[in-house]
């Protein structure tokens, strides 16, 4: 967007329509999030683990955390009408703390079959040292002896070459292409990534990197062909409505309709969905919203607040 010149983002413009988040760290959100990202049409969303802003010291805290992501935080994102999915790994920078790392890879399987996890993830590099690669290449084992698909985050410093060994060693490891996502790509990644068959996903970065202008043309020069875009909102300067302001975008520069469902929605839910874990359908039942719902007998309500009970509305208001 040009210096100076602001444009304001209309829920109307996309009115109607729905989005799929497939990287979207939920836990570091608020309860305002889920409701705008509610409002905006997001109706379900993939939140994969992640690094939590500082090193966890111990194992129970990653098992405390993946229970989270398939536990409390699902029935939070229930509260609001959107259905929630994860995946599950060891994230590249705590592969380097390699006593951890080994016990982490002990409790990983208690997590990967739960319902609702659609792949492992986020996992790849970060500083691309040996312990990083070491885990991945675990975890891609482990992913392939489940059959779920794989979530890559690709580092953001030296990011060409993160990327191709990346592909490179998920291709070693006898990968199917079509069953992995790699994530954060910018105009250098993108080429090789879909020449390659890989899914080529796209973070939307206020601010700075990979900026919804830019991601328009993209979608211009590649098309919609496996192309999907996430917010990757989380604890830090982030945008969790990224996918509906893009689809806004998209509409103002003219991208046709049947693109902007493919890389807002449908292509999220096609290569996740090898995952045999998601079903449409359950999107619309989480819809009817009864806030007067208990998660182990916590409610999302603080003291004296009336629940909301929404049976029917695809719009929540
Ligand atoms: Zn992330």
């Amino acid at each position: 967007m040009a210096a100076g010149k602001r444009e304001t983002f209309s829920i109307e413009s996309v009115k109607g329509m729905q989005f799929f988040d497939p990287h979207v760290h939920m836990t570091s959100r608020t309860t305002d999030d889920y409701q705008a990202m509610a409002d905006a049409g997001v109706v379900a969303i993939i939140e994969p683990a992640f690094w939590l802003g500082q090193p966890r010291t111990g194992i129970d805290t990653f098992r405390d955390y993946y229970s989270s992501l398939v536990g409390w935080e699902r029935f939070r994102s229930s509260q609001f009408g959107i259905k929630h999915y994860c995946t599950i790994g060891l994230n590249s920078r705590e592969a380097n703390n390699e006593p951890l790392a080994e016990q982490v890879m002990e409790i990983l399987p208690l997590f990967i079959y739960k319902e609702g996890v659609v792949g492992i993830g986020e996992i790849g590099f970060d500083d691309q040292t040996a312990a990083e690669e070491k885990y991945y290449r675990l975890q891609l084992e482990l992913a392939k002896e489940a059959g779920l698909p794989v979530q890559i985050h690709t580092p953001h410093r030296d990011k060409k070459r993160g990327t191709t060994r990346s592909m490179d060693i998920a291709l070693e490891h006898g990968l199917d292409p079509h069953m992995v996502i790699v994530d954060h790509n910018n105009e250098e990644t993108v080429k090789e990534v879909l020449d390659r068959g890989f899914w080529a996903a796209f973070t939307i970065y206020p601010f700075t990197k990979m900026g919804n202008e830019r991601m328009v043309e993209i979608v211009k020069q590649y098309g919609s062909e496996r192309i999907m875009i996430n917010s990757a909102a989380d604890w830090g300067i982030s945008d969790p409505l990224a996918v509906p302001k893009t689809a806004a975008l998209m509409i103002e520069k003219g991208i046709n309709y049947g693109d902007i469902r493919l890389v807002t929605y449908q292509n999220a839910i096609t290569a996740f969905g090898q995952s045999g874990q998601i079903n449409e359908a359950d999107f619309a039942a989480v819809k009817e919203i009864d806030q007067t719902q208990k998660f182990a007998g916590n409610t999302v309500l603080r003291g004296g607040q009336q629940p909301r009970v929404d049976k029917s509305s695809m719009i929540i208001r």
